[in-house]
């Protein structure tokens, strides 16, 4: 029988992982039996160390990417944001309130709370936030210098004073962003979130009440009103996002323009520090991003949130939390190969070791993991002390690695033949009629969800939801399915083999740019075999020109709908060395257009372009000429994009 997966919770990471986990038949590591590396998915709320990039081994996932911290910290985002502002220009990055960073940015705050106070006779509110706590703790709301004092580095922000309010409470919402891969850039959103509510009425002449001006639950549950049935609100603190889009129905705007805008301030955030974070093909990061709608329905970014809250404290939470996390789990594209691990460690109950008998292996009759570890350390020996101990800067990294790049590479080789060795014979023939079956269209269905082909998934995934939105857009089935059964990338496609880094001698000339190769370029790229290390993030997509073949990722996983790259033109800039300017100017066409369009979905008009598409199966399905359409993040059942946009 096949190996469990592994999950490895680091103290204080949420329990609703480990139910979700369990209940999809996962194991729970136990560091008591368990080898150090017996794990498929590590979990942590705090980031990760440098060296536990490097140490990840094939079948092992992390729910963090290196340096995303560069837009989780208040002071870090406003900086970054400031930068991209500058480059880019302040009609597009107009999505945050202005920000002054202190002590450092005192004077100039000085500056513009003067000149507000010259010409409008008011210096209009602001509000100071620590900048490195959260959960509302160290904030308040200012409108006389006099009462800005702080004794920490702080963020003075613009108040933004005239909040969209649903029965006179303000309320933000909590959207949850999964960014699947920095390079090639790859961003989901998911479609269910959460609206956090104020508890008291708005009121601007009550500065210092917390629960009229904070949405955080952590400070609004302790609040007087928390219980209390509040007019339209209803108890609590929490919508759904399903429940707000009934609201927004209720009222004259432009939705399908509104949830655009917001889709753009997630990209545009995140492009922020994509082109800087480097590569790690095995992680995932889940951000939660605070968006404030303001009366004239524009939204504004507050801050992101590095390991967004997963506790349940209300019904909402377990209505969107659960269904969460589990699509998240269904987006790290877990497969067959993964429980590579297991077989790794297959071994007496008593014993610790990992396995050392080739009989004692189901299917693989060495153990991979010491071979792993062997061809590891050979390539250690006689270099400076191990990585793993002692973790040197990156900068550092690249000088050794730099001159030892050839040394390394015939290491590779030797590490990569020698698992082609021991792992499990890979049967390129299913593979291919696998593939041929997912790129067609209705057939499709049954057999690229079949457990026989991805036995990882299990009874709980969401991802049958897909089968729903196949049915209602059939010409769509290669898309909406779930391709992450075996497929050609799995096994030609990869390069993330972890490779030892060398000391050098050498100086600067040779050294790589981290911010452009990454951590993933540490890993040196084996010659093609019939075996390679699984990658999470590429999934084939054939035929989308003939010319040439871009990996695309699915368009939907559970509820998580892909935000980036969004049409053929990203597609092509997040290749390589992503190509941030042209990702931008994409994304300002699509809103100008978005902008000109119809002030709502003609439901009538969506479903005739529908039955439009069932008959005109050439027309949009996934090997057409027209290249890939995505689904329009926001509405319950996402339409296609080009199905909001105003025809010419
Ligand atoms: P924390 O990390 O402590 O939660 P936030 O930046 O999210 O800090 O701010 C907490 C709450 O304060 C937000 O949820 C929102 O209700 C309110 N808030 C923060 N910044 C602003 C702003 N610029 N304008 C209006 N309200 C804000």
């Amino acid at each position: 029988m096949a190996a469990s997966l592994v999950f490895r919770l680091h103290d204080g990471a949420p329990e609703l992982v480990r139910e979700v986990l369990l209940e999809r038949g996962w194991e729970e590591y136990d560091g008591e039996e368990q080898e150090e590396e017996d794990w498929n998915l590590y979990w942590r709320v705090s980031a990760f160390r440098h060296s536990e990039y490097l140490k990840l081994l094939p079948w092992q996932r992390l729910n963090h990417h290196p340096k995303s911290v560069g837009i989780t910290r208040k002071d870090y985002l406003a900086r970054n944001l400031r930068r991209m502002r500058a480059t880019f220009g302040s009609s597009l990055y107009n999505f945050s309130p202005m920000a002054f960073i202190l002590p450092n940015d005192y004077t100039r705050f000085i500056a513009e709370y003067t000149k507000q106070r010259l010409t409008r006779g008011l210096s209009g509110y602001w509000i100071c936030k620590p900048v490195d706590l959260s959960r509302g703790r160290g904030i308040f709301i200012f409108c006389d210098i006099k009462d800005l004092i702080y004794d920490s580095p702080v963020i003075v922000q613009r108040y933004i004073s005239n909040p969209l309010l649903i029965s006179g409470y303000k309320f933000d919402l909590r959207i949850y962003v999964c960014v699947k891969s920095f390079h090639p850039l790859t961003v989901y959103m998911h479609q269910e979130g959460l609206v956090r509510f104020a508890t008291e009425k708005y009121n601007l002449s009550t500065l210092d009440n917390l629960y009229a001006h904070l949405t955080n639950t952590s400070i609004n549950k302790c609040g007087p009103f928390y219980t209390t049935n509040k007019e339209r609100v209803g108890q609590g603190c929490k919508w759904t996002m399903s429940k707000f889009r009934y609201f927004l129905h209720s009222q004259d705007v432009n939705e399908l323009l509104l949830w655009q805008k917001i889709k753009n301030i997630v990209t545009l955030t995140i492009l922020t520090i994509a082109p800087s974070v480097p590569s790690s093909p095995n992680c995932v990061e889940l951000f939660g991003f605070d968006i404030l709608i303001d009366s004239t329905y524009k939204p504004w970014l507050l801050e992101v949130n590095y390991s967004p809250a997963l506790t349940l404290d209300c019904q909402a939470d377990v209505a969107v939390k659960k269904g969460l996390i589990s699509d998240l789990i269904d987006l790290m594209n877990y497969r067959a190969i993964d429980r590579l691990r297991g077989r790794a460690y297959q071994r007496p109950k008593s014993s610790k070791q990992p396995c050392r008998n080739a009989h004692q292996a189901s299917q693989v009759s060495v153990p991979v993991l010491s071979k792993f570890r062997e061809l590891k350390s050979q390539g250690r020996s006689g270099s400076q002390s191990s990585q793993t101990q002692t973790l040197p800067l990156l900068k550092a990294l690249w000088q050794h690695q730099a001159s030892n790049i050839s040394q390394s590479q015939s290491r590779q080789k030797a590490l990569v033949s020698s698992c082609q060795r021991y792992l499990p014979p890979v049967d390129l023939s299913r593979i291919h009629a696998a593939r041929g079956r997912i790129i067609n269209t209705n057939t499709t269905t049954k057999t690229c969800t079949s457990q026989a082909l991805n036995p990882i998934l299990g009874s709980h995934s969401r991802i049958t939801r897909a089968k729903v939105s196949r049915e209602r857009h059939p010409s769509l089935a290669s898309y909406l399915t779930d391709n992450r059964a075996l497929n050609l990338s799995d096994v030609t496609n990869h390069d993330d083999t972890v490779t030892e880094r060398e000391p050098s001698e050498e100086g600067d000339s040779a050294k790589p740019d981290i911010s452009q190769e990454g951590l993933g370029s540490l890993r040196s790229k084996p010659a093609a075999g019939p075996w390679k290390l699984p990658n999470i993030h590429r999934l084939p997509l054939e035929g989308t020109r003939a010319s040439h073949r871009v990996a695309l990722p699915p368009l939907r996983v559970g509820d998580f709908i892909l935000t980036f790259p969004f049409n053929e033109a990203t597609l092509e800039a997040s290749q390589h060395k992503l190509d941030v300017k042209l990702a931008v100017q994409e994304l300002h066409k699509l809103t100008s257009q978005l902008a000109s369009g119809p002030s709502r979905l003609d439901k009538n008009k969506l479903r005739r372009q529908e039955e439009e598409v069932k008959t005109d199966e050439g027309v949009r399905t996934c090997d057409s000429d027209e290249g890939f359409e995505s689904l329009f993040w926001g509405p319950k059942e996402p339409p296609l994009l080009s199905q909001c946009l105003p025809h010419n």
